[in-house]
């Protein structure tokens, strides 16, 4: 199967020449000012760059929670700005998994009623040694019957993980998924996503501001004043901050009407 533009599908999501303009009275920001990006099936990516860059904006306008102004999104072939709403709404819903900083997770549910959610929503009955499998792979087969607010955080944020994966989706978005976790539990919760992204084939990306989270991915994708500035295939920690540092002091030493998050 291909795209419009005869692309092979190996590229989960493609974003082609994305705007997006934000007008608060006089003002008009461009969040996103010509982004072209893609990304491989069964890659894990960061994206990263300084405040204000436009990594959110990315995040939602590649999944469907936002429309550019401007350019196209493609997810494995669709383009989402000929979707209506109802069925932007659910492509999201079969097709992609998010993963937040917050964990978002019921509080009234179970490890596993929170993990099964997804599947009911959409009217999928789930079969339960798959649902066995994903919390297996999570970690959190002693702990299906606990509620929340009995886990850490590492433990809650690997319930959202097995949330996201449950429903097969074709991508999955993390945002800032580490940040509030220590040190040690999120070089746990990396190492799953990318083991998910390694041994299953899953394809994730994932914002995050943290150098080291960054090194876990395959690929690092910088953006600043809404452009895509450069990437790292195969990423060192120190590589990433140095590349960073860069960015951050390019973007302090404009002035400040000249950047994308002057508003
Ligand atoms: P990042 O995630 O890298 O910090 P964002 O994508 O949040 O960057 O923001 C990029 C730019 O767009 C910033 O200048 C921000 O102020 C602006 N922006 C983001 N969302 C909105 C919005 N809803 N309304 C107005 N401006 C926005």
């Amino acid at each position: 199967m291909a795209d419009a533009y005869g692309s092979p599908t190996h590229e989960t999501v493609r974003l082609d020449s994305v705007r997006k303009i934000y007008t608060r009275g006089d003002n008009s920001v461009a969040a996103l000012a010509g982004v072209s990006v893609s990304f491989q099936r069964g890659t894990f990516t960061a994206v990263m760059g300084p405040s204000g860059s436009g990594k959110s904006t990315l995040l939602h306008c590649a999944a469907g929670l936002d429309r550019p102004t401007s350019g196209q999104v493609f997810l494995e072939g669709t383009d989402l700005s000929k979707l209506s709403e109802k069925n932007l709404t659910l492509l999201r819903r079969d097709r992609i998994g998010f993963i937040f900083q917050a964990f978002n997770l019921m509080p009234a549910l179970t490890v596993r009623q929170n993990v099964v959610l997804p599947l009911q929503l959409a009217g999928r009955k789930p079969k339960k040694a798959f649902v066995d499998e994903v919390i297996e792979r999570v970690g959190l087969t002693q702990r299906e019957h606990h509620r929340p607010s009995e886990l850490s955080g590492g433990q809650q944020q690997r319930v959202a993980i097995a949330r996201a994966l449950v429903t097969q989706p074709t991508v999955v978005f993390a945002d800032e998924p580490t940040g509030a976790l220590d040190t040690k539990t999120a070089r746990e919760v990396l190492l799953l996503l990318r083991e998910s992204v390694h041994r299953a084939g899953q394809t994730i990306v994932m914002v995050t501001h943290d150098p080291v989270a960054a090194s876990y991915a395959d690929r690092v994708v910088f953006l600043a004043d809404g452009q895509i500035a450069t990437e790292l295939h195969r990423p060192t920690a120190a590589a990433v901050a140095e590349q960073l540092t860069h960015l951050s002091d390019a973007v302090a030493a404009q002035p400040v009407a000249m950047t994308a998050g002057s508003v």
